[in-house]
């Protein structure tokens, strides 16, 4: 039986008097890559607050693995791994250092942390850099590392706010892969938001949102069919042009 990763519930959310999020609904499985495709503007980061309850809804309701995020908020924030749109790495800590920290924070003990920073850092191609610096790694090398304490704390959802947002193409690729084979391979679920739509396959489930409003949802390949449109960007531009 497949359970249910993250459950959102006629979520809305105001900046004031404008509407921000409405109305929004979404479900995702466990083991899923969930593709959250939108324009600039579109509500992607006030969702990605509203998950991580940097803000408060202001009607709705959101549920991780069965524990409503705003009454049993420990719990339910454990089972989730955060990669924000900006780094959020110390630059002057070394790579260990910053995930020694994140499992410290998690509660997790210093002999546990030690092997869990060595297996998440192998599994991200990354042990032999483990002492460096983070300020002298590339940016696809930090996106590894705020992946691999994503992680540490062995979460079962990955929130990514355009985690492969300033990446050169072929790095943007390797994470997105990445990211594929944990949902695959070790059932966890990942909300994936982008405007770029060639990070979206066919096969994906992903929510289309434009202006705080989910335009369509579903699996990419019925989605195509249900609106009659021939590949992904001419859905996308269908449904998000400007009324005339
Ligand atoms: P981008 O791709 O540009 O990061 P986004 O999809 O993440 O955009 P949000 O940043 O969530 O979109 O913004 C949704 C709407 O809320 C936009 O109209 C934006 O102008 C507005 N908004 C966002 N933050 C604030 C704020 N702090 N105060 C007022 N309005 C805001």
């Amino acid at each position: 039986m497949t359970h249910s990763a993250l459950s959102i519930k006629n979520l809305s959310y105001y900046y004031g008097e404008r509407c921000a999020l409405n109305e929004l609904s979404v479900d995702i499985a466990e083991g899923v890559f969930f593709g959250l495709l939108g324009p600039n503007g579109a509500g992607k980061t006030t969702l990605m607050s509203l998950l991580t309850r940097l803000l408060k809804p202001a009607s709705g309701e959101i549920t991780v693995f069965n524990y409503a995020l705003n009454k049993q908020a420990n719990q339910a924030m454990r089972n989730i791994g955060v990669v924000f749109q900006q780094s959020t790495l110390d630059f002057d800590l070394s790579v260990a250092q910053n995930l020694a920290y994140h499992g410290a924070l998690h509660g997790i003990a210093p002999k546990e942390v030690r092997i869990r920073i060595h297996q998440e850092l192998t599994r991200f191609d990354l042990a032999d850099r483990q002492h460096e610096r983070v300020r002298n790694l590339n940016g696809g090398h930090r996106r590894r590392v705020e992946l691999a304490r994503a992680l540490l704390h062995r979460p079962k959802l990955l929130l990514l706010d355009e985690a492969s947002a300033g990446l050169d193409i072929d790095t943007r690729a390797s994470l997105n892969r990445h990211l594929r084979h944990l949902c695959r391979d070790e059932g966890i679920a990942a909300l994936w938001t982008t405007h770029l739509i060639e990070e979206i396959h066919e096969d994906d489930q992903l929510l289309i949102l434009n202006g705080g409003r989910s335009l369509a949802q579903g699996q990419v390949q019925t989605l195509l069919s249900e609106h009659d449109a021939k590949n992904l960007p001419a859905l996308f531009s269908q449904l998000t042009r400007p009324a005339a």
